[in-house]
């Protein structure tokens, strides 16, 4: 096997979904290949939004509110990560791993989870969903300076 486990950092950018599509080519040849597509989420925020959708819910919120909130946030990631991705997946027979982290700093949890997780390749998008021109986003420029393994940057046509 070429690579056993390879890592897909997503944040739903057209290069992130360009690099999602390049990770699936290596799949594809390799069906014992892992597939890890990892997106880290600003959960407070999400919550954040969900609460002003509805009306006046005045108050402190219960520590089962929150709870309840938090889920819901991460279910609606969830949906909406699948409704991008599950096209390409369904054309792959490999075990693919979701996984959900909260914001701090997407980098060094990317960094920190292919670490801890076995990755032997990242494949991630040039850019992503800032509105800043250049040729590198902030998360990928460090992660190219700080993971010890291959890091395939992969941009879309501008
Ligand atoms: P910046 O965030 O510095 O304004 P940008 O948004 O254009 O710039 P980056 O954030 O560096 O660029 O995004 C480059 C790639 O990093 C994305 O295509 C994606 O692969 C990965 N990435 C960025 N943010 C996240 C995230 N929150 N979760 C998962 N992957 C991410
Ligand atoms: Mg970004």
């Amino acid at each position: 096997m070429l690579y056993d486990n390879i890592m897909v950092p997503y944040d739903g950018s057209p290069s992130a979904r360009a690099a999602l599509e390049e990770a699936a080519k290596f799949a594809r040849e390799d069906p014992g290949m892992v597939l890890h597509i990892v997106q880290i989420i600003d959960v407070e925020a999400r919550m954040a939004k969900i609460l002003d959708s509805k009306p006046s819910t005045a108050g402190q919120l219960s520590s089962a509110r929150l709870k309840q909130l938090h889920e819901q946030a991460v279910e609606e990631a969830d949906a909406a990560l699948h409704r991008q991705i599950d096209t390409i997946l369904s054309s792959l027979l490999n075990k693919v791993v979701i996984e959900f982290l909260e914001e701090a700093s997407p980098g060094a949890q990317i960094v920190a989870y292919a670490e801890g997780n076995g990755c032997d390749l990242i494949v991630m998008g040039s850019r992503g969903l800032g509105a800043l021109r250049g040729m590198l986003g902030s998360v990928s420029n460090y992660v190219l300076r700080e993971a010890d393994i291959p890091v395939m940057v992969v941009k879309v046509a501008d």
